[in-house]
This record gives C-alpha cells, sequence and structure tokens, in this order.
C-alpha cells in the first residue's frame, strides 16, 4: 500500500484534501484534537465534500495524536496560530526524515515548524482554493483554483504529486515558492485589514484608492528590501485586479471578525510589520493600519495577534 496521508486539523481545507484523495483511493487518516472531537467524528458517517451542490460521504479514518502509527507524511491543515502546537503534539510519531505540507496563509508559522524539525522536509504551500464549513465533519467547496507547492532549500518534486494528480487537487510545483507566499501576503495586507476597517466588500475599496496605492508603496519598499523583488513588481495593478474581480467577495480577514473568530493578522499585517522593524525600515502607513486594526480587535474582545 502506498504511504498514507495524516491531515491534521479536520477543518475546511484538511477535509477539502481528505475527502479528495480518499475519493481517488489514497489512504488517508484524519488527525483530530481530543478523544472528545473523534468520538463525535465516529458518530457520523465520515467526511462530506459538497461541490457543485451535491454531498458525498467519505469513510476516512479518524485517529488522535496517540494513535501508535509512525507518521511519513502529513498535511498540516490547521490555522497558522495554531500550526507549531499541533505538530508538536505528534513529533513522537514522526519518522525523522518526514515530510510535512504546510498549506497555512501568511508566513511565520511555516518557519516555526520546520525550526522544530530540523531533520524533516517542510513544504510550504498557497492556494487559491477557498472551502468552508456549513456542519461539523462537512465542508463546501465554494472557489476552484489552485495550489502551489515548494521547498526552497530543495527544489525536486517528492513523488507523491502522483496522488494529487490522482485525486484531482490542481497543483504545480513552485521553485519561487517563498515569492508566492510573499505575494500572497502583501495583497492580504494591502486588501483585508481596510475591509475589516471599512466594514465592506473588495468592492468598495476602490473608493480608497489612494490609502490602497500608499499600502501598496511601502509594501513594495518591504519586499524589495527582504530580497523579494519579483513579490513587489507591479504589486499595486495585481491588488487593483484582485479587488476588481473578488468585487462582491468578503475577505477571509472580515469574515473572521463577523464571526467573531480569531484572525492570522500575526502571520499577515503583524508580520510585515516586524519584517519593516528588523530592517529598521519605515512604513507609518502600514504600521498605522496595524494600530487601527488591533484596536478594532480589542474593541471587538477578539485576540489582538
Ligand atoms: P479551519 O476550517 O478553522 O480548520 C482548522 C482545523 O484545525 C480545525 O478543524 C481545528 O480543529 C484543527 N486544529 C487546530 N488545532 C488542532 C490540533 N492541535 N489537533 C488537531 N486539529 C487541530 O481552517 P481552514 O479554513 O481550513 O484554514 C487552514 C489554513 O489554510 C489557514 O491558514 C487558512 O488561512 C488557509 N487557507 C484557507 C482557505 C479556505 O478557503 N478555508 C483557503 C486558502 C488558505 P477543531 O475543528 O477541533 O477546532
Amino acid at each position: 500500500m502506498s504511504t498514507p496521508w495524516h491531515i491534521l486539523g479536520a477543518g475546511s481545507l484538511g477535509t477539502l484534501w481528505a475527502t479528495r484523495l480518499a475519493r481517488a483511493g489514497v489512504p488517508v487518516r484524519l488527525i483530530l484534537r481530543d478523544d472528545t472531537r473523534l468520538a463525535g467524528y465516529r458518530a457520523s458517517k465520515g467526511l462530506t465534500l459538497v461541490e457543485h451542490g451535491v454531498a458525498h460521504t467519505y469513510a476516512v479514518a479518524g485517529e488522535t495524536s496517540d494513535s501508535p502509527e509512525p507518521i511519513h507524511r502529513l498535511l498540516v491543515a490547521c490555522k497558522a496560530y495554531d500550526a507549531q502546537n499541533a505538530v508538536a503534539q505528534l513529533h513522537h510519531r514522526l519518522v525523522p526524515d518526514a515530510e510535512l505540507i504546510l498549506l497555512q496563509n501568511g508566513l511565520g508559522s511555516q518557519d516555526a515548524v520546520a525550526a522544530q524539525l530540523p531533520l524533516a522536509r517542510c513544504i510550504f504551500a498557497s492556494s487559491t482554493e477557498g472551502a468552508f464549513r456549513d456542519g461539523d465533519w462537512r465542508v463546501v467547496f465554494a472557489g476552484h483554483g489552485h495550489t502551489w507547492l515548494g521547498d526552497a532549500a530543495h527544489p525536486t518534486p517528492p513523488v507523491w504529486l502522483d496522488d494529487l494528480h490522482a485525486a484531482g487537487i490542481p497543483h504545480q510545483w513552485s521553485a519561487d515558492i517563498l515569492t508566492r507566499l510573499w505575494r500572497k501576503l502583501a495583497l492580504n495586507c494591502a486588501i483585508n485589514p481596510l475591509t475589516v476597517l471599512y466594514n465592506c466588500r473588495n468592492r468598495e475599496l476602490q473608493a480608497h484608492q489612494c490609502e490602497v496605492a500608499t499600502l501598496c508603496a511601502e509594501l513594495s519598499e518591504l519586499l524589495e528590501c527582504c530580497g523579494q523583488p519579483a513579490a513587489a513588481e507591479g504589486l499595486q495593478q495585481d491588488v487593483e485586479r484582485v479587488i476588481h474581480a473578488t468585487a462582491a467577495n468578503y475577505s477571509s480577514m472580515y469574515q473572521d471578525v463577523a464571526n467573531a473568530r480569531r484572525t492570522e493578522i500575526s502571520y499577515l499585517l503583524g508580520y510585515a510589520c516586524q519584517a519593516a522593524a528588523r530592517h529598521h525600515l519605515k512604513l507609518p502607513h502600514l504600521q498605522q493600519l496595524q494600530v487601527r486594526l488591533i484596536e478594532l480587535l480589542v474593541a471587538r474582545g477578539l485576540p489582538r495577534d
């Protein structure tokens, strides 16, 4: 039998990957937070994927971190702020040369995970797929997209990309995954915090073009300074394109705040501001944006990080 995929986190993306891999006959094990979640999962019929309005349920095996089986391949599908602790709980089960695929948005969590497993291969991913949970163990495939995967230290693609192909997960091995992650972070910093502060859909940022342009100029300066000039190229035009293309959408950060969920601010705007401070770079508008956003989060009773 081929190497099983252990999937850490039965949330939106974890379920989206687990169901498609299982559908293709690839062995999958779902790792749940604790015995209570496992009991809840076992009482269900499995994981359900709703695609084009049609629901299919897959009987994926569930377990907790206490299960004895060694882990060779781990898809980390937690939020950025949970990734490090969640992986630490599995430390004793990971074989020394394990492969981890890190799906987290933003930057910072990937390096934190990699630092605790110096012998493992950590593959970073950046995805434009969109999914949300409309019930426990059930995910709606809301936006078809693409996933880029890469390993800045070792450019050789892993053999298991064949599993993704078999599962119909659109993907590409990327030689410049860090550039992609930085670019996505910059797009996120220019759009998402403003949608929270102005309490609006992406479309309404067209009325704040000057503010968006100023942020893009500062973000471009940051990217250049961080050795990512390719991620800075044409940033403002790309931001304007994304705002236009996603005009009717609410950003992920807007949705987190609207649903009183913790945001991933520390791995997005927070990471950008910290990188600027490390380089003694003064980016007043970006820093002010962070202050305003944190004030709003605190006023809503949400974590500031
Ligand atoms: P999510 O729906 O909140 O799922 C996260 C899952 O991780 C939850 O099921 C949570 O368990 C689980 N988890 C947390 N700590 C755990 C632990 N110690 N052990 C086991 N499970 C644990 O999040 P998501 O939307 O899939 O997002 C995951 C990452 O992908 C984020 O960084 C996000 O920004 C990124 N992303 C998401 C999308 C999307 O469309 N959803 C698109 C692109 C990128 P419980 O269910 O028990 O709380």
